[in-house]
Order: structure tokens, then C-alpha cells, then sequence
């Protein structure tokens, strides 16, 4: 049994002082406010953000394609590029760059990160020894770091709706379904080895997935997460295809349910997101990737009225900060709109509206019993230094609107994952030998590019 105790801590019903949180093999036993101090005194404590989206490897190529090619620069070259650099990963680099990101990810206050995970196979397409060898390295890395994984096993089999064969640069990705099956009852098993590991399953896109795939999703179980409407030839693309948009066409053809996490809904129309936000699906946002790819804004606004849940992630890796992805999105709102304070409500700031999001609608993306502080669930916990200049006076939500809007993830001090403390004075506890794994690993991806 572990006992923390804070001097201020966001509770399901709001703000309580002097708060005792017990927990014992993981989970959350206790939650007592008005108690004298004992065990591990913090200062401000908050359910941990839950990242709902990460392509791991592609941290590796952070500021790799900031260059403008021949003509104009976009998504389709971004992807490209990503194509090219991950023919050379083999599935240590794969581990060693997983590690270093869930690292990242839990310093930034993330306890639970749902990878979706499609480099299957060897350059070439050849199948790994072990099907599942690559699903095998991410559940590596999460023992290594203690980030609670979901997995989500990516299923990928045609180059585009037209059913044309996968490119070169997507053979890693590829497999027919009874392989698929396959691949995703060895992943199911490597996840099993966790304490608090789910796993769930990704079709990739329209484009990547035939109907007949798609619609045998669900049997697998566990959370199904899609990569929806992120560009405006992927729109079209389904539109010719299937003479409908993505979104209309998804929710007619598929039972979407709070089980479904639907990643970049940037191109959706205002009756689509209405419709969408009342399925009780997550809208899987990923603010930073988004700014980056030049995908579009999404429709908070008309999503949130219509009562849609929300979560955060970061997706490509381009950054890895959980202050940073909630205030873009904030700012893409207010940028498109030229309002201010557009996600707060009558009760609520806008740092709380976001903090709150990305725990629980990050932990119903993960299938995670997660996302608030309360009895019988993990004990996913960040607390806040309050002793840091930024917080100097704050109270209550303006302590969540200065992490968020003024300050950035230094501001966490410690992080606990289903109970394990590993961010403590605001480091990782194992970033030593896992940073220098990765710095080996890039020295050695730079020379090969
Ligand atoms: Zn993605």
C-alpha cells in the first residue's frame, strides 16, 4: 500500500484540499480529503492525461521534413519520407525509439499512451519469424518505461480504395485477414505479459481497409480505433469511391459506439460532426501533427455543443507535450472563430475543460480503467510543482490554466502509471540508459538516410 497525499487535488466533483489517496497493486483504494499530511506529500494533483494516438517510430524523424522539396510541399511528400526513413528500422531501433518516446510522454504527465501500431513486417514485406515480433518490441519498451499500453494492432491491405496493391514503401504494413488474425492473437499475447496492458485493434483508414474488413473490426474486441478525415484528398478519394464521405459513410456502415476512437476529424461538415459527437465515440485530436501535416481545424465548438467526448495525441511525434497539444487546440479555435476562452464553460476554465478531456476521454480511447481520481481505478496521477514560479499564487483551475496556457511540462513533477512512480522531480527514472540507447540509434539512422 502506497499513500500520497496532496495539498490540492482535482476530484471527480471538483477541487479538495489536504487529499489522501491511498492505493494498493496499482489501482486506487482511498480518496480522503481533510487529512493531515503523511506518505508522499505533493503539491497539486491531477488524473494523468492518457495519449490516445502515437506512430512511436516516427519521433525518430522529428524535424527530418521541414525542407521544401520540388513543388508543393504536403501531407503526400511528408508520407513519402516517412516511407523511406523507416525501410531502416529493424525491430531493436523500433524498441530503443518506443522507450525514448514513452519517456517523453510520461514526462509530459501522459500515464497511458494508445499506439497504433502498423510496421509489421520486414523491409520487403517478409513476415518476421515471430508474426508479431514488431507489436512485441512496444510491449518491450512499455515494461522497460511503465506507460500503460494499449496496442492497437494496425489492419492495412490495399494502397487505396480503388483496391490498387500497397506500394514499396507500405509492404511492412500489409497483411490479408487470416493473417492479420494471426498477427493479432500472438500481439494479444505479448500484451497479456503487462499488469495493466489492453489490447484493441486499428483499422488503418478507408483508404488501407476493404468493407469487409472493416466490418469484422469489432470481433476482435477491445477499443477500434480509425484514421477517419484528415485531408481533403482522403475525402474525396472515399467520396469517388464510395460516393459518400467518410463520416457519413462510417456511420452508416459501421456500429460506432463509445468503443470507437475516431483519430483526425478535420474534415468533417457540420452534420457530420453533430451526428458523430452523438455516437458517444472519442474524437481521437491531435493539435500539433495537425498544424504540422496542414491537415485543418477541427469543429470543437459544434462537437462540443452537440456533447462529444474528446482526447488528445501526438500522433507523429513531432512534439511530445501535453500542455503544448491541449493549447493548440484551444488556439485553433480561437484563431478560426477570433474568440477567447472558447472550451470553458460556466463551470469550468479552459485548462480544466482540457486537463479533464485528456484523462477521461483519453482513458475511454484506451479501454483504460483511468481517467479521474477515484477509488477502483488505476492510479494514473500527475502532480503539478506548485512551488514553481508559474504557480506562484494560483489557484484551483488557474493553476490548470497556467500549466497549460503560460507554462509548459516542466511543471510535473511526478507521474505515476497503475501505481508506478516513474517520474519523480520531474525525470524519468530510467531516461539515462534510455536516452542513450536512442542517441545510438539515431547516429547510426542519420548516416543510413
Ligand atoms: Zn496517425
Amino acid at each position: 500500500m502506497t499513500v500520497i497525499w496532496a495539498e490540492t487535488a482535482l476530484l471527480p466533483n471538483g477541487w479538495a484540499e489536504a487529499v489522501r489517496v491511498e492505493m494498493a497493486e496499482g489501482r486506487i483504494t482511498s480518496v480522503t480529503p481533510g487529512t493531515a499530511p503523511e506518505g508522499q506529500r505533493v503539491g497539486c494533483l491531477l488524473p494523468a492525461g492518457q495519449n490516445l494516438h502515437s506512430h512511436a517510430f516516427q519521433r525518430a524523424m522529428a524535424g527530418m521534413t521541414e525542407r521544401r522539396g520540388a513543388g508543393q510541399d504536403s501531407f503526400w511528400t511528408w508520407r513519402t519520407l516517412m516511407y523511406r526513413f523507416l525501410d531502416h528500422l529493424t525491430p531493436e531501433d523500433v524498441q530503443a525509439i518506443a522507450a525514448l518516446v514513452q519517456v517523453e510522454m510520461l514526462e509530459a504527465g501522459f500515464a497511458g499512451v494508445s499506439e497504433f501500431h502498423y510496421l509489421h513486417h520486414q523491409p520487403g514485406g517478409a513476415p518476421y519469424a515471430d508474426l508479431a515480433e514488431m507489436s512485441a518490441r512496444i510491449v518491450a519498451a512499455a515494461a522497460e518505461t511503465g506507460i500503460g499500453l494499449t496496442l492497437l494492432p494496425v489492419a492495412y491491405e490495399r494502397g487505396g480504395c480503388d483496391g490498387r496493391a500497397l506500394t514499396t514503401g507500405q509492404l511492412r504494413f500489409g497483411n490479408a485477414p487470416d493473417r492479420f488474425a494471426r498477427l493479432h492473437e500472438a500481439a494479444a499475447k505479448a500484451v497479456a505479459t503487462l499488469p495493466d496492458g489492453v489490447i484493441g485493434v486499428a483499422p488503418h483508414s478507408l483508404r488501407a481497409v476493404r468493407p469487409e474488413t472493416l466490418a469484422a473490426m469489432p470481433g476482435f474486441g477491445g477499443p477500434v480505433h480509425l484514421h477517419l478525415a484528415e485531408q481533403v484528398a482522403e475525402v474525396e478519394e472515399v467520396q469517388a469511391a464510395y460516393g459518400a464521405r467518410p463520416t457519413e459513410w462510417l456511420l452508416a456502415h459501421a456500429p460506432v459506439d463509445a468503443r470507437w476512437c475516431l483519430i483526425h476529424t478535420t474534415q468533417m461538415l457540420p452534420a457530420e460532426t453533430e451526428a458523430l459527437a452523438r455516437t458517444g465515440a472519442v474524437a481521437g485530436l491531435c493539435p500539433i501533427t495537425e498544424a504540422n501535416l496542414g491537415d485543418g481545424i477541427f469543429d470543437g465548438m459544434r462537437w462540443q455543443a452537440a456533447g462529444g467526448v474528446f482526447g488528445v495525441g501526438s500522433d507523429s511525434n513531432i512534439r511530445i507535450s501535453q500542455a503544448e497539444e491541449l493549447r493548440s487546440y484551444e488556439y485553433s479555435q480561437r484563431l478560426r472563430d477570433r474568440g477567447r476562452a472558447m472550451l470553458a464553460t460556466a463551470d469550468a476554465s479552459n485548462g480544466r475543460v482540457l486537463v479533464e478531456s485528456a484523462a477521461r476521454g483519453g482513458a475511454q480511447a484506451g479501454g483504460r480503467a483511468a481517467g479521474a481520481i477515484a477509488p477502483g481505478l488505476w492510479a494514473d496521477l500527475l502532480a503539478l510543482d506548485t512551488g514553481a514560479l508559474m504557480l506562484e499564487g494560483r489557484r484551483e483551475d488557474a493553476i490548470l490554466d497556467a500549466w497549460i496556457f503560460a507554462g509548459d511540462d516542466r511543471l510535473v513533477a511526478d507521474l505515476w502509471s497503475a501505481g508506478r512512480h516513474v517520474v519523480q522531480g520531474g525525470r524519468h527514472v530510467a531516461r539515462d540508459s534510455i536516452e542513450a540507447r536512442y542517441r545510438a540509434v539515431m547516429r547510426r539512422l542519420v548516416g543510413v538516410m
